[in-house]
């Protein structure tokens, strides 16, 4: 019966915009529900202080001693915010976060007196029984426990009334069982070699950073109708459905106005995202009807992904008070532009000075390109691991299927650099001469306008942009913990400044070599090297995949295909030899990605059976039956002649026998595959199994119900159908 859909659409057109109260100003709440450095002098001592500032900046040890007083004061910041409980939070590999709520209450003896307490112990470590969560084997291997351990760098917030405190979760021994540990790992090697590079051209640099800015996107369906349909509140994404009469081909949603119910969403959402500290500053439509976008000003990484990962909780809690299912599915709906989330990402130093952006001074200058040219290097040697990193079963509908940023990772960095960088391919080998230094400086270098922030000069089909003062990492899926890409961007980037600063250094003492002739000669050859990645044309386009394939570049379309890389030898040198995951680390990575991609295909064709033999083909039956009454009846007036009179309702008939035929034959063949694939032992090979015999059922089943749903009568029709989730506010 379609009484469910009716029943959700009658309680969606009854809906109200939720009353949003804006009284105080927004500077006013930021922070507000943050331990920042405000609340810390507050609540802290200065020597408490001053040891979270240097377990921050310098990564020292906070002892027992301290962490004591600081548990102290937190406690007494959180109780005064109106928190009861606490909890470690952290980012398990499962995508979301999780946490464990504890109360801050503690009986004294038997006296039946209890006070409120949160010792230092309390604050720096805690054992989890998080058994349940994925390992890939780790814990299995070690027989030991996970356990999390706070992370002084990212700061303390009150969530509800719970005091969450960012942790790291590792096992026993170290092995890192969650997203943050080899981020923060990362995040050191990257100093490290980053500040080593940039002390070339200003001693006074003790430290570089990663920023991070994500631009989030996301749909926003009316909740009554996400719950109508299976799919949607199983997997996150329609299954079926037939494309609406107008979809996005107008192009009028983009930068369009923004309807009262939603934006009053996002009025609730950003409010809630200030007092947590998140700096969100823009908001707007998307390409396809009912997509938006919130993106933040950019942090430094650590934070940022923190919070991301905070930001999709809260999404989903504050959609809730106003009747939304917030859907960050890659894919939600089929031939409707899909949702990433872009991630700007650069280097910045202690000094204040953003490593990828141009500057007026030449030498300044010299000093971005060469981080500039680095990046790019390091994106040359590893766009085959920085596809592996993006890949997801949900990210596959994007990536490689003709929207979005392609498979294949390229650089683009417009015309005005494309420029500099064929000038600077014809340095001179060996040792400068002035006047070609001169030259170099005043009309090369010096010549690289300070700002590029040329919005003719975009290219949007390009996965990874120079946007003027960052790289934008436009393939990572809208669902995605962003600690991956950034873990991997840092790893890439620190492993190739390291490699640089041998080579010039190398120059330097063996063949005497000036210091900027040393890097003049040293960014020649990589501008000559990674050639390949820099390309400026469509990505879209199929001239593009033959040319790529041409050049060597890999399109690795499925994520069985490109999980591989992760495990090839060069990733496992990269991060064994920076010391951010081991060997058994990284194979337990992959190990659930694998998994997981598996489980993924499974969960969604067992969906889509299931839908498709008891929703659709009992509907399409039902509807078939009252035209076959229909035809007795006229057969029964008109006699030998009903046929000419009942030849449109003969057709259907026939039709509709025809599709549940293929629907039919579809799912028994896939569920014959599913049986197959669900007996290999052999993770990898399931995967593709998966992959390659029983997903390409999905669009032939699908194909079948979504001709059905435009024959049978719509007042029967019980799934909601797209024309009411993308277009109903
Ligand atoms: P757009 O790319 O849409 O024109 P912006 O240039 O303002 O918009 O930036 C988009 C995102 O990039 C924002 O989230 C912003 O905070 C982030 N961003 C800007 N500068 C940096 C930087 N140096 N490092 C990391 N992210 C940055
Ligand atoms: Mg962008």
């Amino acid at each position: 019966m379609a009484t469910l859909r009716f029943n959700a659409l009658k309680e969606t057109y009854k809906r109200k915009p939720v009353h949003i109260e804006e009284s105080t100003r927004r500077s006013e709440i930021f922070g507000l529900n943050v331990f920042n450095q405000q609340a810390m002098r507050q609540y802290l001592t200065k020597s408490c202080l001053e040891g979270i500032n240097n377990a921050t900046k310098k990564g020292t040890k906070i002892d027992r001693q301290l962490a004591e007083h600081i548990s102290a004061g937190m406690k007494d910041w959180a109780i005064s915010k109106g928190a009861t409980h606490y909890t470690h939070w952290f980012q398990p590999l499962t995508g979301s976060t999780a946490e464990k709520h504890d109360a801050f209450f503690e009986t004294l003896g038997d006296s039946g007196e209890s006070i409120e307490k949160f010792s230092g112990s309390q604050l720096v470590q805690q054992e989890p029984d998080a058994s349940s969560l994925p390992n890939g084997g780790i814990r299995n291997t070690f027989e030991a426990r996970g356990y999390t351990a706070w992370d002084p760098t990212s700061p303390a917030f009150v969530w509800g009334t719970t005091l969450c405190i960012p942790t790291i979760f590792v096992s026993y021994t170290g092995e890192a069982l969650d997203y943050k540990t080899p981020l923060l790992r990362s995040l050191q090697a990257l100093d490290k070699s980053a500040t080593d590079v940039a002390k070339y051209f200003d001693r006074k640099v003790s430290k570089v950073s990663a920023t991070l800015g994500w631009e989030q996107e996301y749909f926003l369906v009316d909740k009554a109708l996400a719950e109508t349909r299976p799919d949607i509140i199983l997997s996150g994404r329609t299954l079926l459905g037939h494309a609406p009469a107008k979809g996005q081909q107008m192009d009028d949603h983009y930068f369009g106005s923004i309807p009262s119910r939603i934006l009053n969403y996002m009025k609730d959402l950003e409010r809630e995202c200030m007092a947590l500290g998140i700096p969100v500053k823009t908001r707007h439509n998307e390409v396809a009807p009912n997509q938006f976008e919130l993106a933040p000003i950019f942090e430094e990484a650590n934070l940022a992904v923190d919070h991301n990962s905070l930001l999709m909780d809260v999404m989903d809690k504050v959609a809730n008070r106003h009747h939304f299912k917030v859907l960050l599915h890659e894919k939600p709906f089929k031939d409707v532009n899909g949702s990433g989330k872009h991630n700007n990402w650069s280097m910045s130093t202690d000094t204040g000075v953003n490593l990828l952006s141009p500057s007026k001074k030449p030498m300044k200058n010299l000093q971005f390109l060469t981080f500039f040219i680095n990046t790019i290097k390091a994106v040359y040697e590893y766009e085959e691991l920085i596809r592996a990193t993006i890949a997801s079963a949900s990210n596959d509908h994007r990536l490689g299927a003709n929207e979005a940023p392609p498979a294949i990772i390229s650089v683009f960095i417009g015309s005005q650099l494309t420029k500099v960088l064929d000038e600077l391919e014809k340095v001179t080998d060996g040792k400068l001469s002035p006047e070609e230094k001169t030259e170099l400086k005043l009309n090369v270098v010096g010549k690289i306008p300070e700002i590029l922030l040329d919005n003719t000069d975009r290219n949007r089909t390009s996965p990874f942009a120079f946007t003027g003062n960052k790289f934008e990492l436009r393939a990572v899926g809208s669902l995605a913990n962003c600690a991956n890409p950034m873990t991997m961007l840092n790893a890439i980037v620190a492993k190739q400044l390291k490699d640089f600063k041998v080579e010039v250094d190398a120059l330097v003492k063996d063949k005497k070599m000036k210091k900027d002739d040393a890097i003049f000669n040293v960014l020649r050859e990589y501008i000559k090297q990674s050639k390949a990645i820099r390309f400026e044309g469509d990505g879209y386009g199929e001239a593009w995949e033959i040319e790529a394939e041409k050049r060597g570049l890999s399109n690795n379309k499925t994520t069985p295909e490109a999980l591989k890389a992760k495990l090839s030898q060069k990733s496992i040198d990269l991060f064994t030899e920076l010391k951010i995951m081991n060997e058994i680390e990284i194979k337990a990575r992959y190990d659930i990605e694998i998994e997981d991609y598996a489980k993924h295909i499974q969960i969604e064709g067992r969906i889509l059976g299931d839908i498709a033999r008891n929703h659709v083909i009992p509907t399409a039956i039902r509807y078939q039956n009252i035209l076959i009454d229909n035809v007795k009846g006229i057969k029964e007036i008109f006699g030998e002649s009903f046929e000419s009179k009942a030849k449109e309702q003969l057709k259907i008939i026939e039709a509709i026998s025809g599709h549940i035929e293929h629907i039919n034959a579809g799912i028994d063949h896939m569920i014959d595959a599913r049986k197959k694939a669900n007996v290999l032992e052999d993770e990898t090979e399931k995967a593709f199994a998966y992959c390659n015999d029983i997903k390409p059922f999905f669009e032939d089943i699908r194909y079948h119900c979504d001709k059905l749903e435009m024959l049978v009568d719509d007042e029967m029709w019980p799934l909601t159908k797209y024309r009411e989730m993308l277009f109903t506010r």
